[in-house]
């Protein structure tokens, strides 16, 4: 019960309109130190991963990143408290972006996913209108071997009407159910603000996992 208590009040401590940019990183070699924990974002570019952003820490300017393809495209962590960051993963799937620049990218995702302690869950953003691309797939691959969680936000849900929206959750639960304890999946609109307080909800769960109580214990 006591833990439930101290639990329920450390989930309200999260406040993401305290989310303050920390450093930008090319790869993951140059990221902050592997401690506490993250959450990371993902997505194709377009997705609505910024406008996702933005909405959730209520600030336009937090994740306004260079949309230009080919441009060096940088990790950006922001922190919510001294041991908890939101990490913004560069988006994916421009189609004239040198072969080698993919590459590069694949290796890091790959590396960041598989190896990265302190990253405790990843939202990937999907356009409602165009779910699970190979890329995505290609994402879902990476983090369900490394035992990584994965919640999917269907963005732009806005876009359709309730009843189509709601078959393409279904849809896109169907296709992941052999991933069911690892992947959840809902409705997001950043315009409507739809499926913010769902959002939350896991961030915060992610952002207080057990271990880092335990971490916490362990060092008093
Ligand atoms: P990013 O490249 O993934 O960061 O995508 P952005 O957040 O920049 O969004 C791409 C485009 O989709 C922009 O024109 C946004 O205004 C639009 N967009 C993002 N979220 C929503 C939403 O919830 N509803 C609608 N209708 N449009 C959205």
């Amino acid at each position: 019960m006591q833990e439930n208590t101290d639990k329920s009040s450390r989930l309200a401590t999260i406040n993401f309109r305290r989310a303050e940019f920390l450093q930008s990183a090319s790869a993951i070699d140059n990221a902050p130190p592997d401690q506490g924990s993250e959450v990371a974002f993902a997505g194709r570019s377009n997705a609505g991963k910024s406008s996702a952003i933005n909405t959730l820490t209520e600030n336009k300017k937090l994740a306004r990143t260079s949309k230009t393809p080919g441009r060096t495209q940088l990790i950006n962590f922001f922190s919510l408290s001294d041991n908890q960051r939101l990490v913004d993963l560069p988006g994916y799937g421009f189609a004239k972006v040198p072969l080698a620049m993919k590459r590069r990218w694949n290796e890091h995702m790959e590396r960041y996913l598989q190896t990265r302690q302190s990253l405790r869950g990843l939202v990937l953003l999907m356009d409602i209108r165009h779910p699970l691309t190979e890329q995505d797939q290609q994402m879902i691959h990476w983090s369900a071997s490394a035992g990584m969680p994965v919640h999917i936000l269907l963005t732009k849900a806005d876009k359709l009407k309730r009843g189509p929206a709601s078959a393409t959750l279904h849809k896109v639960r169907a296709a992941l159910s052999e991933f069911e304890d690892l992947i959840s999946v809902q409705l997001f609109s950043a315009l409507k603000r739809d499926g913010l307080s769902t959002l939350e909800r896991q961030l915060k769960l992610w952002l207080t996992d057990d271990s880092v109580f335990e971490e916490e214990i362990e060092s008093v």
